[in-house]
């Protein structure tokens, strides 16, 4: 389904799918499995490695010698994309949004964009709420301008390029299962710039599965996210020759575990990501997967997902808890 597109190598593929006897006894209800995409292995991995296969390669194909990409301060996204252009011998051009007010020096020096630093991407700093598609083809406009050939990556490499990532994902997620003989009845994961929900609902249902997918949101409110995601499937499907293969009702998002805001800690990510570390010895980020297993962990403790076998789609992130270390309750 995948093999016309350009894909560069990046992560460790697959990732692990592994089951979580503890957290699932503790919680005592559906058994919980985890997919590890926190071990992609580029730059202590995540998500976004999955997708920049094909933005990368895309990069290559049109002949850019430099990436330009956006991101929260303590994005991920940027963190593995200025990993990946070091690997690939291109120059990276970063717009990093300030999104959280009152920022702790960490958060503005440590954790990912510590990261970044090393990486020797050339960061550029902006307000919140920037419209960075037009600050992106400023930037885009001064790498021509220096004889260079940009390529732009958007936010969380969330467009029909990148979201082929997490239809690759879905593919080999069903072979596990099927390999594992499980009966998954719920797949969940965080979501926020939508390129994974969406290039993993293409990929379940392109494949003829039936299994539900939720995203737990860590930013828009729900109608908005599930619109985004919703609108990113419809490109993605119709990019890999599947149109209409994902319907509206096929796109779940909940939302009520964002708490004051992106970035912003809650006490159930808090607990969630000391459950997490003391029962599995599995870290997670305060940003994304906290929050999003936090939102898992209330719908199982209420009963509404009281079924059989979960999978948690783990995103990574954990790099961003050096940059929260003044905000944990320990
Ligand atoms: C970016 C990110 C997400 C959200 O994925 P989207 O494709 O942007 O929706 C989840 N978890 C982590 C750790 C991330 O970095």
């Amino acid at each position: 389904m995948l093999d016309k597109f350009p894909r560069v190598p990046l992560a460790h593929l697959p990732t692990p799918l592994e089951h979580l006897p503890r957290l699932s006894a503790e919680l005592g209800g559906p058994q919980i499995y985890v997919k590890r995409d926190d071990c992609t292995g580029l730059a202590t991995g995540g998500n976004k490695t999955r997708k920049l296969e094909y933005s990368m390669a895309a990069a290559l194909t049109e002949g850019a010698d430099t990436v330009v990409t956006v991101g929260a301060v303590q994005s991920n996204h940027v963190r593995q994309t200025a990993a990946a252009a070091c690997k690939l011998g291109l120059k990276c051009e970063v717009l990093l949004e300030h999104r959280v007010t009152d920022p702790t020096d960490n958060y503005l020096n440590s954790g990912n964009v510590l990261l970044d630093r090393i990486f020797g991407a050339n960061l550029r700093e902006y307000p919140g709420g920037t419209d960075f598609d037009a600050e992106m083809e400023k930037v885009a406009e001064e790498v021509r301008a220096g004889g260079g050939t940009p390529y732009i990556i958007p936010g969380g490499a969330s467009n029909e390029v990148g979201a082929l990532g997490y239809v690759n994902c879905a593919i080999e997620l069903l072979g596990q299962i099927e390999e594992q003989a499980l009966d998954v009845t719920d797949i969940v994961t965080a979501t926020g710039s939508a390129g994974t929900q969406a290039g993993l609902i293409v990929g379940l249902k392109a494949m003829g599965s039936s299994i539900p997918l939720l995203g737990i949101g860590v930013n828009a409110p729900e109608d908005e996210q599930e619109e985004k995601v919703f609108n990113l499937a419809c490109e993605t499907a119709e990019y890999i020759g599947q149109p209409g293969c994902v319907a509206r009702e096929d796109v779940v998002a909940n939302c009520d575990y964002v708490g004051d805001g992106y970035g912003v800690p809650t006490d159930s990510m808090n607990e969630a990501v000391l459950m997490l570390a003391r029962s599995e010895g599995l870290l997670f980020d305060p940003v994304y997967s906290g929050k999003a297993l936090a939102g898992m962990i209330d719908l199982i403790r209420n009963g509404t997902l009281g079924r059989d076998n979960i999978v948690f789609l783990h995103t990574g992130g954990a790099a961003a808890l050096f940059a929260y270390a003044d905000q944990l309750e320990l």
